[in-house]
């Protein structure tokens, strides 16, 4: 689905690493955490040191990956990136930390699936930048302990409830992202726009970055697909009309809402009254992951005002009642 937050295999091309900006002025949005990264790139630099470990949360899609490779940039070093799920065996991660270069930044996405036993190599590489390695097996294994080049390590994760104290423990910064407020979405839509070499009106652009879900990387593939829509038809610059119209072929929703969205909502006012309902009995009657929900589809529908959560349960509010063409209940009205 074209709202879906998460990237497509596609979505890591060539082509798409050049819509990421790559220094942290040319990065939209984010002004808290922009100050607070500019501040410590700025002491580490003149104390001619390696960053703090820095742990980023939040949905996907905001720019995780795209400030991994910023604070590289800025700092003047190597990125290594990597994803929790590819380092299975304690040799995975052992291998990428022995050929880390001096100040290179080593990137793990999804960091809260680390299994265990690489979780615990990494504290003493991050705290000590010392490898602690078995050799040998059974009553002649020992134990030696190689020397690491410094580096920063910078973990992503939707869940920063899910990993572990020792792990978070050891992370300096520790930072989340927000969902993008609409001018922000507009200028990464103008960017993109101009990077992509496509004539488009603020109104056009304003009209995807309302359809955006808070989100960048959805931003940038609505886009495209417009781009497509207006290619075909021949129909030169993108104005509203055209985006609107684009848009609703491809079943998007006036605030972005996608299928699944809906279908939650819709689920929660049939079959539940609005609520309170629990988590997991959303999930068995939409036959969603209750964990996807929680970290893919609940936070822009708390942001924008559509759910509440309570000790009780999930509540659809009035705001979702209208939006989907039911009435709400006197409960619901204030
Ligand atoms: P995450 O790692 O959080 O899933 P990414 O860093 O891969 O997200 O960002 C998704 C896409 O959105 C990137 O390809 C990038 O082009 C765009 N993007 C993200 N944040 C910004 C931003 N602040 N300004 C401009 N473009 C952005």
């Amino acid at each position: 689905p074209l709202l879906e937050p998460e990237a497509k295999p596609e979505e890591r091309s060539q082509q798409e690493e050049r819509l990421r900006p790559r220094r942290l002025s040319e990065y939209i949005g984010q002004k808290d955490l922009k100050e607070v990264l500019d501040i410590a790139i700025q002491a580490a630099k003149v104390r001619q040191e390696t960053l703090d470990h820095l742990l980023l949360y939040g949905p996907p899609g905001l720019g995780k990956t795209t400030l991994s490779l910023i604070l590289a940039e800025e700092m003047g070093v190597g990125c290594k990136m990597t994803t929790a799920p590819a380092l299975e065996r304690p040799r995975d991660i052992a291998g990428l930390l022995m050929g880390l270069q001096p100040g290179d930044v080593l990137f793990i996405d999804e960091i809260h699936r680390l299994p265990k036993v690489t979780e615990e190599i990494l504290y003493a590489a991050m705290e000590d930048f010392r490898l602690d390695v078995t050799l040998g097996k059974g009553s002649s294994a020992r134990t030696r302990s190689l020397p690491l080049k410094h580096f920063t390590l910078v973990g992503a994760t939707t869940r920063v409830g899910a990993l572990t104290s020792p792990l978070r423990d050891r992370f300096g910064l520790i930072q989340r992202l927000r969902f993008y407020e609409l001018d922000e979405l507009l200028q990464i839509v103008l960017r993109t726009a101009g990077i992509l070499k496509m004539p488009v009106t603020d109104e056009g652009a304003t009209e995807i970055a309302r359809r955006s879900r808070g989100t960048p990387r959805i931003a940038n593939r609505l886009l495209k697909r417009v781009r497509d829509y207006v290619q075909v038809k021949e129909l030169g610059e993108l104005t509203e009309a055209i985006a609107a119209e684009a848009l609703e072929r491809y079943n998007i929703d006036p605030l972005g809402l996608d299928w699944t969205d809906r279908r939650l909502l819709t689920v929660m006012i049939e079959n539940f009254n609005g609520g309170p309902v629990g988590l997991e009995t959303i999930a068995a009657a939409t036959g969603e992951d209750a964990q996807t929900i929680e970290e893919v589809y609940e936070p822009y529908l708390l942001q924008i005002g559509y759910l509440n959560r309570t000790p009780r349960g999930r509540i659809a509010t009035a705001a979702a009642w209208k939006h989907l063409g039911y009435t709400p209940p006197d409960s619901q009205l204030s």
